[in-house]
């Protein structure tokens, strides 16, 4: 059976979502960022069966930042392995800022969750520690997930966060002094900034984030790029710790996996049908896209498309 054309409807997300835009704020944390119209709005919708949906921006490189993270954890789950990694990181939401230190010291260097920063240093870890290129190494995974090379490293960006990044700095000095980092924090932070600088389109995120939505295969090659019982882990990972401190109200207002990033995308899988990737640069007080989120708020709504 042929699935509807969503264009009509995304370009009618497109509009309502748009009004959220001027009531947020871009990322100024890391200068690079601050820089990037917040204008923008791009949203890519990929369904399993080959079919492709795009409105406004879809097509424009973005930062992808913490959207790295799920495939970090994908790079270091098939480097190390899944024992080793989930004795070094949780699985449970933080509730506390996604750059935090507090729960860190409490907890003895045993971070959340993966798709904290400091969960994220310790995946980086782990895959620097096995590599000679670990971003070479990530890049090229992303490209395999997406099936493209149009994704790169926005040097201008890592460097700027490298500059400003005081906090990842020290998250990983802690990281250390508590035991859970075995490469040098430099090279680990190095790896941390580059991934987090990756630039790629919501088209391209939405392909990449496919083979989530699939068992693990990517069905535009056929590539099985991981078991389906990694595919399902990691989406309920996103589930309960996806947005940070703002996952909850997410999984009220939408009801859909997904991980955003202070670049303002939010990518998101509803297994079995579609991989979606929405961009808009102005952040909610948590870090997450303000026009993305209400983006998959109204698709939900309107396609009754929620995982519940
Ligand atoms: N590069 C960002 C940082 O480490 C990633 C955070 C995010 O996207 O949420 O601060």
């Amino acid at each position: 059976m042929s699935r509807p054309d969503l264009t009509p409807l995304l370009d009618e997300i497109a509009v309502e979502a748009r009004k959220s835009i001027g009531r947020g704020k871009v990322a100024d944390y890391i200068p690079a960022l601050a820089r990037i119209s917040p204008g923008k709005f791009g949203m890519a919708i990929c369904g399993v069966d080959g079919t492709e949906f795009v409105t406004g921006d879809a097509d424009e490189a973005f930062s992808i930042q913490s959207l790295s993270k799920v495939f970090t954890l994908v790079l270091a789950l098939q480097t190390i392995g899944s024992a080793p990694l989930w004795k070094r990181v949780g699985r449970e939401p933080s509730g506390t800022a996604f750059n935090s230190l507090v729960q860190l010291e409490s907890e003895r260097g045993l971070p959340r969750n993966p798709f904290i920063n400091a969960g994220a240093i310790v995946v980086t870890d782990a895959i620097t520690a096995h590599s000679v290129s670990p971003t070479l190494q990530l890049l090229g995974l992303v490209r395999r997930f997406a099936g493209t090379d149009a994704i790169y490293i926005d040097e201008e960006v890592a460097r700027s966060e490298a500059e400003h990044g005081h906090r990842n700095a020290a998250i990983a000095h802690l990281l250390k002094s508590q035991g859970n980092l075995k490469a040098r924090v430099e090279d680990v932070l190095a790896a941390y900034y580059r991934q987090c600088a990756v630039a790629m389109s919501c088209r391209d995120m939405a392909r990449a984030f496919l083979p989530l939505a699939n068992g693990g295969v990517q069905p535009k090659t056929g590539e099985k790029l991981m078991v389906p019982l990694r595919a399902k882990r990691i989406n309920s990972l996103m589930l309960t710790c996806g947005l940070y401190d703002g996952v909850g109200n997410f999984a009220f207002r939408v009801g859909i996996p997904a991980k955003s990033g202070v670049g303002g995308g939010i990518a998101a899988v509803i297994p079995g049908k579609y991989a979606i990737c929405v961009w808009s640069p102005e952040l909610d007080g948590l870090g997450n896209s303000l026009a993305g989120t209400r983006a998959l708020e109204l698709f939900a709504r309107k396609t009754k498309l929620s995982i519940f």
